[in-house]
């Protein structure tokens, strides 16, 4: 089964959450123009959307079929998303790649990031939920919920070990804004 790019999961009210170690022990190496053309997260992977994206997303179809022309179908733009309940994910082309990806002479770029950056729009506004926490995985146990990075991560080479990646930020430190945002401010602030 493919690695899932997933929503935070509904925990209940307020679910104790707690960082693990991994999080400071791992570096992130993210290229900031998006993965150099053979490498890229947007390649093999599951990504979960709620229908409020979907929407979000269907108003800059005709954006991103620039971008992207096999998201333009006839007059109208190609269904990538299906139903996965209780929300929805976008279907990968046959290559396994998502289809919003497209890519440069260098780089692989997510369209819906490139789009927002490029007109000005708030990036977290258009782009999935899952694919901004990426690599960040929240795992649910019996009383809590552990911040942790997700094992495909270090595959793929997203994450490394600190010493393997002197002057990269810890996993913690590129992602204060993305844990406060699940898990909320005092949560990062310990
Ligand atoms: S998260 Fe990893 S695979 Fe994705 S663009 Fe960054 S370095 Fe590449
Ligand atoms: S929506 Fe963008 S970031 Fe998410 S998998 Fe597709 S191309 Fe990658």
């Amino acid at each position: 089964m493919l690695p899932r790019r997933a929503r935070a999961p509904v925990t209940g009210p307020s679910p104790r959450f707690v960082l693990d170690p991994s999080l400071t022990e791992l570096a992130y190496r993210c290229y900031p123009d998006g993965c150099p053309r053979g490498r890229t997260c947007c390649v093999g992977l599951v990504v979960e959307v709620s229908r409020r994206e979907v929407r979000a997303i269907d108003t800059l179809m005709d954006e991103l079929a620039r971008l992207v022309p096999v998201l333009r179908e006839g007059r109208g733009f190609a269904n990538v998303f299906v139903d996965d309940a209780p929300d929805l994910v976008i279907e990968s082309r046959e290559d396994g790649a998502c289809p919003f990806l497209f890519r440069t002479r260098d780089h692989a770029l997510c369209s819906i990031h490139h789009v927002a950056l490029r007109t000005g729009r708030r990036v977290a506004a258009f782009k999935p939920a899952a694919c901004r926490h990426w690599p960040l995985v929240l795992e649910p146990e019996r009383t809590r919920v552990r911040v942790t990075v997700e094992p495909a991560a270090r595959r793929m080479g997203c994450v490394a070990a600190v010493a393997e990646l002197p002057g990269w930020p810890t996993v913690l430190d590129a992602f204060r804004s993305e844990i406060a945002e699940l898990c909320g401010e005092d949560v990062v602030g310990r």
